[in-house]
């Protein structure tokens, strides 16, 4: 196995894409479980932290290490199977997303969890739950997790497979390869009731597996995992509509989510029935605007749909969609509509663009990421926005925003310029978390709690609460050596 420990060679396990910045002694590269039990069975003797990176597209510091060992996913990257008949893939952790998706289109079939960065590896985007643009119809990376092979911090081996083993009330048992029994006290919170992804899953009687999806690397160290597939559409239709009012947009896409909606729930695909609907503000087309020439100085928004169609409906959901956007003034003129792939890609890239251009700004700046990750009851959502967006233009500072609007979940980064309105940004980003918490939201919808937001979890679930999550975590982990620091205060595992 090898080890790296040079400054130069580990540089890139030191941070991740919130700029979020750690340290460590050295940086593993296991090639089997077997490596990784030889590190586990050290790391417990001389309690030394363990913290599993996966490709650092992270936005929460979760995978930057704070001292100890890093243990990199990056030579776990085979794709075992792809059984196209029972429509399931069998890969190991470290494949990258991108990779997996190519191979499952190239065989004709759909794997829908889609975070807007591609890079990134498919064990770690189930230890996030991570969701994108079309989780709007297809929910999160859990619904698409079969099975999990995971090495528990203590050495144990657990396999996991959906549908066999539950809680009983709020009593979980899990028994592993060896046969060791663990009794696991699920904790009492409610999870809001929004597209969410902070703190442990916990729900009375739920599967076991749903426990270790989107424990960000706390709970265990994912080394395989058995994936749903679905068929792929035949064809899409999509489009780009630009608007000269802003107020204009969130009413096409309050129509466009009740009827997609409506739709969704009686399967009807001849119909209005997006699979995503994504927002960008008048500052994130100027973000885009030298590169994209359709974007005008008159367009205050712009809403990116997607719907899957077949030779037969295609006509008519085009149709449907125009009549849909002709009552809400968009500027259909210079709107974008795709013909083809190339002109899908083009809006994929147009998406991805906004997002890493926030994190070089940042980088640049030497700042950190300060972008809400917070999701509204849709009673709430447009009050909390224009609230939200008021408190930044009160305190002079620059933002764009934009993000998942279908599922009432914008991501409004702040641009601090220097390091006085970096302290201004985090004052309002707490404020933004507990006015999302209070409302029935969440402080996080897709990115995780990581380091960077463990304060605000506490705040939204209470203390009690994370000592409940704690108490799991001790079971788990007996010496407090995994993903120290994630989603609460190391603090609470010495209670
Ligand atoms: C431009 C941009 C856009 C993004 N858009 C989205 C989006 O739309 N939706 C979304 O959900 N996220 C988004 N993200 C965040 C990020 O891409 C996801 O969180 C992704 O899942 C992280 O994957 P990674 O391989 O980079 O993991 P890392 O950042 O390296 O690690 C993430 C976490 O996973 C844990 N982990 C990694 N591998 C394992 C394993 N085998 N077992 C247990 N734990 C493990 C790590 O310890 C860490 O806690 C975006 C990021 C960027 C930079």
């Amino acid at each position: 196995m090898i080890i790296k420990k040079e400054k130069s060679e580990i540089e890139n396990f030191l941070v991740d894409a919130a700029n979020y910045q750690g340290e460590c002694e050295a940086v593993c590269f296991p090639e089997n479980e077997a490596d990784i039990l030889e590190i586990l069975s050290d790391a417990n003797k001389f309690k030394t932290k363990i913290t599993i990176a996966g490709n650092g597209t992270g936005l929460t510091g979760a995978r930057v290490p704070e001292g100890g060992l890093v243990i990199s996913t990056n030579k776990l990257d085979k794709i075992i199977e792809i059984n196209i008949e029972a429509k399931y893939a069998v890969v190991e952790t470290g494949v990258m997303l991108r990779d997996f998706q190519n191979e499952v289109t190239a065989k004709g079939l759909f794997y829908p969890p889609d975070p807007t960065e591609q890079d990134c590896f498919i064990g770690a985007t189930i230890a996030t739950n991570s969701s994108g643009a079309k989780s709007f119809k297809y929910g999160a990376t859990r619904n698409y997790v079969l099975e999990l092979k995971i090495i528990l911090p203590n050495g144990e081996v657990l396999k996991l497979k959906r549908g066999n083993n539950f809680a009983d009330g709020n009593k979980l048992n899990i028994i592993t390869e060896s046969g060791l029994q663990i009794e696991i006290k699920l904790p009492n919170y409610v999870l809001p009731n929004v597209k969410h992804a902070a703190g442990y899953f916990t729900k009375n009687n739920m599967d076991a597996i749903d426990l270790f999806i989107g424990s960000e690397g706390t709970l265990g160290i994912i080394t395989e995992a058995k994936l749903k597939l679905l068929d792929k559409a035949e064809n899409l239709i999509s489009g780009i509509l630009f608007f000269s009012r802003e107020d204009d947009a969130f009413d096409f896409v309050d129509d466009a989510r009740f009827q997609s909606g409506k739709h969704r729930a009686v399967k009807d695909e001849t119909n209005i029935n997006a699979r995503g609907l994504e927002f960008f503000d008048f500052y994130s087309l100027q973000f885009l605007k030298d590169d994209y020439p359709q974007i005008k100085e008159n367009h205050k928004a712009a809403i990116w749909f997607e719907q899957e169609t077949t030779l037969e409906t295609e006509d008519l959901l085009f149709n449907k969609w125009v009549e849909l956007v002709e009552n809400y003034n968009a500027d259909i003129e210079n709107s974008w509509f795709a013909v083809d792939n190339t002109e899908l890609e083009k809006f994929k890239n147009f998406r991805h663009e906004v997002s890493s251009k926030v994190s070089e700004y940042i980088a640049k700046k030497g700042l950190r990421k300060v972008g809400t990750d917070t999701a509204l009851p849709v009673e709430h959502f447009r009050n909390y926005y224009s609230d939200i967006k008021k408190r930044v233009v009160e305190n002079n500072i620059d933002y764009i925003c934009y993000g998942h609007i279908g599922d009432c979940h914008l991501h409004l980064n702040m641009l601090p310029k220097n390091k006085t309105e970096f302290a201004v940004a985090i004052t309002l980003y707490g404020e933004f978390c507990k006015r999302a918490a209070e409302l029935g939201g969440t402080i996080s919808a897709e990115h995780g709690v990581g380091k960077m937001k463990r304060n605000y979890l506490l705040e939204m679930f209470g203390e009690k609460s994370i000592k409940e999550m704690a108490d799991i975590k001790r079971k788990l982990d007996p010496n407090r050596i995994l993903g120290i620091g994630n989603i609460f205060d190391e603090k609470y595992l010495n209670d």
